[in-house]
């Protein structure tokens, strides 16, 4: 089974892509979510999440995500001390998901996939891009949040033009209906792969 890596800026749509995917049939990943999970369930990872942050980064049970982002955002070693946590666990958790799976390809969806060198373990790589103005216009429309704070979170990803050459599909997500054709355009591929 191939493993496919999904990736793209934030707000360049790749959520929205993984679902058509989905809907395609094809077994679909995310790494952010379920990094979201482990970090709630897995006892080992909260506890190396406490030993980064201190305790009461968790508030009784509950992960106190605001101050994790407001932590991070502010401070890249602990960012990067924090995705070499998040890495090894999702990279476990994702074996287990293509574990049970019997298809011709499943989707990884990972926000930094160049950036953590993920590509290495992915058969084949898709980039979704769009103009960064876009980008910030799609992500404050869908939530409540300030310019500097999606300016804060792009800034730790890498830009398009350094991304694209790495890229072995890429989508232009501008215009829905091109982005859909170019998806199943990519998934006949790909299927056809398997034959
Ligand atoms: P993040 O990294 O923050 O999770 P993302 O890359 O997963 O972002 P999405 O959440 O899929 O991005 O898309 C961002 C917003 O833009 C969503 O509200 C989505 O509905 C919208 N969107 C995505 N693609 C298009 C498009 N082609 N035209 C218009 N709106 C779009």
């Amino acid at each position: 089974m191939r493993i496919v890596g999904l990736t793209g800026g934030i707000g360049s749509g790749k959520s929205t892509v993984l679902e058509v995917f989905s809907s395609l049939g094809v077994p679909c990943y995310e790494s952010d979510i379920r990094a979201k999970k482990l970090m709630q369930d897995d006892p080992e990872f909260i506890n190396q999440i406490k030993a980064l942050f201190g305790d009461d980064i968790y508030k009784g049970e509950k992960l106190n995500r605001t101050r994790l982002a407001d932590l991070v955002f502010t401070d890249n070693i602990k960012l990067s001390e924090l995705n070499s946590l998040v890495h090894p666990k999702v990279k476990r958790d994702f074996q287990l998901f293509v574990n049970q799976q019997n298809a011709a390809y499943v989707v990884k969806e990972s926000a930094i996939l160049f950036e953590m060198n993920g590509a290495k373990d992915c058969d084949a790589t898709i980039l979704v891009t769009a103009p960064e103005k876009l980008r910030i216009e799609r992500v404050m429309k869908r939530e409540k949040t300030k310019i500097e704070h999606v300016k804060s979170r792009i800034s730790n990803q890498w830009i398009d033009e350094k991304k694209i050459h790495l890229a072995d599909y890429v989508i232009n997500n501008i215009d829905w209906d091109k982005t859909l054709k170019k998806i199943e355009e990519i998934h006949q591929k790909l299927v056809a792969l398997n034959n």
